[in-house]
């Protein structure tokens, strides 16, 4: 354990005089949507070359005072993380597999140059904040707050360098049911014309520039009526949607997901091939051509296949539709059984075997 040793933060919390009422509270909690209300509180922790990681703070949800120079605002040196808290039928608030999103935020921070927080830390940053917003977390069916980590270079300097002064920060949004009407299959737009990572670039680090590159891909498939995007490879292997994972399932029940060095390894992916592996399935990460998506679903030896994130959890996909062709998708049972699955495990509503859950 790399974190041995470490003693926890001292944190010092400053309370939102100016928090919403607990009717305002109530009324947002109804019918949050996704990101566009947060919480009352942030957590920040600064970090210097000189003095590592330093001022641990709780403090009221506002606007960050930054630099125009800060090097954040010129050259993208940028990370964060998703990841939710639930609310379970006792009133306890659980968040799940916190540790594999703290190494994850350390993986992007190595490949982004900036410092890795340890993930007690990280954990740590995650208690301190619902300690103080815990009446945040809804309860509705489906509902969870969102807590959303981020890290960026703050030093004032032009030049092209790591910088010497960092911030993390932590907000929390509440978030309601991903889909309002049930789990409908999405469109997925081909994407020929734009690449999401290249060889030895950033696919594997959760940065904001992959996501900013994402966005005019991404607005072409709208313009073609598609609900998401999903990006090859340089060799025309599929790697993933513009935020969520790809998961293949074949007729004889082998599941198939793309590997490579270029994909964000997502913790709903992870968890949902585990309770495959669990129910019997053989699991494959490997290399997936597009050519073999198409001719597997024409040839009825793919039966299902779907993404998955944090944010929608699992999503069946419907339509691939491509400059030149349309290709109709099967649709099971597996994608939604497995999604049950999961969020029974996240809501509390069933074991909890694998020991994934962290009480707040
Ligand atoms: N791929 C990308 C590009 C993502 O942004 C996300 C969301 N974090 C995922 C996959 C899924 O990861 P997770 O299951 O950890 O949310």
């Amino acid at each position: 354990d790399p974190d041995a040793g470490l003693d926890p933060l001292a944190f010092t919390v400053t309370r939102n005089l100016a928090a919403a009422a607990p009717a305002r509270r109530e009324e947002i909690l109804q019918n949050p949507g996704f990101g566009v209300h947060f919480t009352d509180h942030m957590v920040d922790i600064c970090w210097s070359v000189r003095g590592g990681w330093h001022r641990p703070r709780v403090q009221p949800y506002g606007p960050i005072t930054l630099d125009p120079a800060a090097a954040v605002l010129h050259y993208g040196q940028e990370i964060f993380e998703g990841i939710k808290a639930y609310r379970h039928a006792d009133g306890s608030v659980h968040t799940f597999r916190p540790d594999q999103n703290g190494r994850r935020l350390q993986r992007s921070a190595r490949r982004l140059a900036l410092p890795e927080l340890p993930v007690s830390y990280f954990i740590q940053s995650l208690r301190e904040l619902i300690a103080v917003d815990e009446p945040w977390v809804p309860s509705g069916e489906d509902q969870s707050l969102y807590l959303r980590p981020f890290m960026f270079a703050k030093e004032a300097f032009l030049g092209v360098r790591p910088a010497n002064k960092v911030a993390y920060y932590l907000i929390a949004s509440p978030a309601g049911a991903y889909f309002t009407g049930g789990v409908k299959p999405v469109s997925i737009w081909l994407s020929e014309d734009y690449a999401r990572a290249g060889k030895g670039g950033t696919g594997a680090a959760k940065t904001g520039g992959n996501y900013a590159s994402s966005l005019l891909p991404q607005a072409e498939a709208y313009e073609n009526e598609c609900d998401q995007v999903v990006f090859l490879d340089q060799d025309r292997n599929v790697e993933e949607l513009g935020g969520m994972n790809v998961v293949f399932v074949y007729k004889d029940g082998t599941i198939v997901t793309p590997q490579s060095e270029s994909i964000l390894e997502g913790i709903t992916r992870d968890s949902i091939l585990q309770l495959a592996r669990d129910r019997g399935h053989k699991v494959e990460g490997r290399g997936v051509s597009l050519e073999e998506w198409r001719s597997g679903v024409a040839s009825g030896d793919i039966v299902e296949v779907f993404a998955c994130g944090t944010a929608a959890v699992v999503t069946p996909i419907g339509v691939l539709k491509g400059r030149d062709f349309l290709d109709q998708q099967p649709t099971g049972d597996l994608a939604l059984s497995l999604r049950e699955e999961l969020t029974d495990i996240q809501y509390g509503r069933r074991e909890d075997k694998h020991g994934w859950l962290v009480r707040l």
